[in-house]
Parts: C-alpha cells; sequence; structure tokens
C-alpha cells in the first residue's frame, strides 16, 4: 500500500515512510491511495479475536510494510492488561444509547487509543526506512494529546518530544498531567495562544525547509498529532472492534446499519470512522459533533468553512478548535487533490473555503453536523447521570446531547463515542452535577468519588504527588525558539 499527499505534489512513499515524516513536503497529509476493505466473512473471522488482534489484522491491511508477527506484538504491547485493562475499548448503555469507551489508557483520555501504539510504530519506522537520527517530535495539544504524547513517547530511544499547549486552554488536570511528565526525552512549555496558534506555529516548523536543513545530520521532525497518518489508522480498529462487540452481545443483529456520534476537534476520531465504513462496517451516518466552536457544524450545513469568528474557550477544551485538520483528507476523498490544494490555500490565505453543492451532497451522505452549547452540555453531564446513572466527562456530553437530538427522529441504534474520562474534566462536572466549586482538580475528584462513586483512575491518582517539572510558559510566536533550544 503506497500513501500519496492530499495536495498530489508529493512522491507517493511506504507506510514507514508516512509515519516518520507526518506531514507531506508539499504541506498536504498523507492518505493511502485505496482504502482495503473487509468482507462479512472477514468481519466475522475478526470478532473472534481480542482487542490486540483485532488491531494487529485491521492495522496490517494499511501497513502493508511492516512484517505481520512484528505488527502483532506491537498490538499486544500496546493494547495490554497493564496498560488498558480487560478491554481497552468496552461498549456499555446509557439508556437507549451505547457508548464506546475509549478512555480505559494510562492518561484517561482516547488519545491513548493511538498513542500508546503510535510510538512502536515509529520506532519501527525508523529501522525498516534504515534511519540512523533522531526522530524530534513536535505536538500542538488541545490538552489531551499532549498527555498521551508524552506517556507513549517517554524514554523511547532515538526519540525526542516536544510539546506545546494553551496556557489558559487545558484543564487544570490536564496541565498538571503534562508538567509533571517524567522521561530524559521530553520538553512540555505553554504559550500564551490557543490551540490553532501552537498548531500552526508547528505546521510551520515542520514545512520549513532551512530549519530541517540546520539539524538534517543528527535529526529530523516528525509529529504525533492526528495529521500522521501512525496515529490515524489505529483508530479505525475501535470503531471495526465496537461494531462487532455489538453484533456479538445482541445489541443488534450483524448485518444491521448504526449511526455513530463523535465528539469532534481536529476531525481525526471521526474520519477514522469514515475510513471503518468505507472498510465495510455497517455505519450508516457519522454526526460530527461540536461544541460552541460550532465551525465544522457550519460546514456541513452550509459547505462554508470559516474559520474567521469568534473563538471560545468552553468545558470541553479538547474540541475548542477552529481549524480541524483532518478535514483536509476528507476533502481529498470527495473532491481530489487539485481542488484540496486550493480548498486548503484559501483557508491558510483568506480564513475560508467554500465546497461546491455538489461536494457538499457528497459530503451529507457520510456526515450530518450538530453542535451543543454550555449550559446544554453541563445539563446532558446532570441528566445522564441522574436518569440514567451514567457519569460522562463534557466532550462526551456533546455527543450524548447531539446523539438524543438526532435520535428523536431517526431509528438506527446510535454508537456514541465516549473520549475522556469525567475525572479528566472533575471541576465542570461537580459544577453540572451541582456540588460546589473545590480549590482544585483532586478536591474536586475526591467530590466526585464521594458523590457518585466511580473509581478515581491510577493514571490521575499518580499525578497527585508528582512535583512539576515544567512550569514554563512563552509568547506563541517564541515556538520556534523553543524547539531550537531543546534541540540544543
Ligand atoms: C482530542 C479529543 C477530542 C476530539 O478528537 P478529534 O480527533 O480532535 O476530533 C474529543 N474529546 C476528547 C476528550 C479529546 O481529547
Amino acid at each position: 500500500m503506497k500513501y500519496i499527499s492530499t495536495r498530489g505534489k508529493s512522491e507517493e512513499v511506504s507506510s514507514a515512510q508516512a509515519i516518520k515524516n507526518g506531514l507531506c513536503p508539499d504541506g498536504g497529509l498523507y492518505v493511502p491511495e485505496s482504502i482495503p476493505t473487509l468482507s462479512e466473512k472477514e468481519l466475522k473471522r475478526l470478532s473472534k479475536l481480542d482487542y490486540a488482534g483485532r488491531a494487529a489484522k485491521i492495522i496490517s491491511m494499511f501497513l502493508t510494510d511492516y512484517p505481520k508477527d512484528e505488527l502483532e506484538a506491537l498490538c499486544r504491547r500496546a493494547y495490554s492488561p497493564e496498560r488498558f485493562g480487560e478491554h481497552p475499548a468496552p461498549v456499555k448503555k446509557a439508556g437507549d444509547l451505547n457508548v464506546l469507551e475509549l478512555w480505559h489508557g494510562p492518561t484517561c483520555a482516547f488519545k491513548d487509543m493511538a498513542l500508546q501504539l503510535t510510538p512502536l510504530l515509529l520506532s519501527a519506522a525508523l529501522r525498516l526506512t534504515g534511519e540512523k537520527r533522531t526522530a524530534n517530535i513536535l505536538v500542538a495539544t488541545s490538552g489531551d494529546t499532549g498527555k498521551a504524547a508524552l506517556e507513549g513517547f517517554c524514554d523511547v530511544e532515538q526519540t525526542k518530544i516536544a510539546v506545546f499547549y494553551p496556557a489558559n486552554g487545558v484543564s487544570a488536570l490536564q496541565k498538571l498531567q503534562m508538567t509533571t511528565q517524567e522521561g530524559k526525552n521530553v520538553c512540555v512549555t505553554g504559550i500564551d495562544g490557543n490551540f490553532d496558534d501552537a498548531q500552526t506555529a508547528v505546521k510551520t516548523i515542520f514545512s520549513d525547509r532551512e530549519f530541517a536543513e540546520s539539524i538534517s545530520d543528527r535529526s529530523f521532525f516528525s509529529s504525533a498529532n492526528s495529521i500522521n497518518w501512525g496515529r490515524l489508522v489505529p483508530q479505525v480498529v475501535y470503531y471495526v472492534s465496537a461494531y462487532l462487540d455489538m453484533a456479538s452481545s445482541g445489541t443488534i443483529a450483524f448485518g444491521d446499519s448504526i449511526d455513530v456520534c463523535v465528539p469532534t476537534g481536529n476531525f481525526g476520531d471521526i474520519l477514522a470512522g469514515y475510513i471503518a465504513k468505507k472498510m465495510g462496517v455497517k455505519i450508516s451516518k457519522l454526526i460530527c459533533a461540536s461544541n460552541s466552536n460550532r465551525v465544522l457544524t457550519d460546514f456541513f450545513d452550509t459547505g462554508l468553512y470559516d474559520r474567521r469568528r469568534e473563538f471560545f474557550t468552553t468545558v470541553s477544551p479538547s474540541m475548542d478548535i477552529l481549524i480541524s485538520s483532518n478535514l483536509e483528507r476528507m476533502l481529498y476523498f470527495v473532491c481530489g487533490a487539485e481542488k484540496t490544494a486550493g480548498y486548503m490555500k484559501d483557508l491558510s490565505e483568506k480564513g475560508s473555503y467554500h465546497i461546491t453543492p455538489d461536494e457538499l451532497e457528497k459530503m451529507r451522505e457520510d456526515y450530518e453536523g450538530l453542535c451543543c452549547d454550555e449550559q446544554n452540555t453541563l445539563k446532558t453531564v446532570k441528566e445522564f447521570w441522574e436518569k440514567e446513572k451514567y457519569l460522562c466527562d463534557p466532550h462526551t456530553a456533546v455527543a450524548l446531547n447531539c446523539a438524543k437530538r438526532y435520535a428523536a427522529d431517526h431509528s438506527n441504534p446510535i454508537l456514541v463515542l465516549s473520549t475522556a474520562s469525567p475525572y479528566k474534566f472533575t471541576p465542570s462536572v461537580c459544577k453540572a452535577l451541582g456540588l460546589g466549586e473545590a480549590p482544585d482538580a483532586f478536591a474536586a475528584a475526591d467530590i466526585l468519588f464521594a458523590a457518585t462513586g466511580a473509581p478515581i483512575p491510577a493514571g490521575i491518582e499518580k499525578v497527585r504527588k508528582k512535583p512539576v517539572r515544567f512550569p514554563g510558559c512563552i509568547a506563541k510566536d517564541k515556538i520556534k525558539d523553543a524547539v531550537k533550544e531543546f534541540l540544543g
């Protein structure tokens, strides 16, 4: 399987090379030249395997230059019970909705589902491509990717990782999880800007030829954001796996269609759902759930993507994004490389682009965009706890709210993706449940535990006692200097 650029101006490469590069030289994102499919028979065979076994089979269809045995071993390591407990991605019930919980990994957010594996895939890619230099991983994070990437790359040989997060745009616990990170090859820095500022600065460094040249004798840049294919492909697995689990448990009959509702920011998670659909999983609609930053909702309504709008800091900060990078891959699938390159140029030069009515109609065959404001997000946390005894975090609440409204006039069973443990966002969850304000994130966790009995995850308890190693915060135009300093 070869990988090509969404903007059509880069050479095709192997999957190992695509993972090593992160971003294409022409600024585009790598996509497989075709999407492999799973027959009904193959799906039924996958159904008999555990999560790691399913992951190895599905990922090997995309990463064809990786030895199959090695992929199996890497998946076993990444999705081990020590890292994820008994089932990495269980499907639970919350009233009429089915909830796919993706936060049982070490950092308590769905980013672990990919980032426990991505560093192993990158290490293997270095070997497969004969690369002897160090991979410098630059990460822009809206909160959860940073910690998950730090945990995944911590002390991985031949790699260094620098994380940039919006200093005032993450939860207190997310910040502590990152600033207390251990490891010799890590660096964490706050910036006085939002996620889009961090992401744009990092992408600019990736395409800075001069900078790359100046370090090229000993190292090179790569990415752990969902712009990297090695981050995206592990996410396809849980859509397939959840469908198979729903069929095995009798929630649906094998072959029934389901709709899937995904709390969305950078469009990586939901794009993995689209790929699962194209592989043959019976997903009818992908419901793209946004918070008050409803740029995607407006896009799916009108075909106009316009980032020139007010940016809101919300109770679901990991979705506070106005430039959803992975939408570029979707544009490529619908419009092809030439038009995608044009739209991306419009986005960076004018701040907006407008797809044609035909293109919009094609997108809407697969997607529906809905959004949920702050008040309704908190109300949903409370309602699901009181009515269904299901405790959720605010990101999941955005999706539960959208899914409930969608279900009112549609009949397919709905699978809602739950992307974070409620304990990652305890102050907001406590507020939603009327438990008052706590002085800090850990006091809030104790209050939430006392009120609900939901166990506090080990990954969160661990942070409680750790000293802060990275208190720094810099201006957003100083990111390049910080990277230079980190590389020495
Ligand atoms: C990252 C994240 C999202 C958004 O996922 P995308 O792939 O960026 O669309 C939603 N919820 C949580 C908790 C996250 O960490």
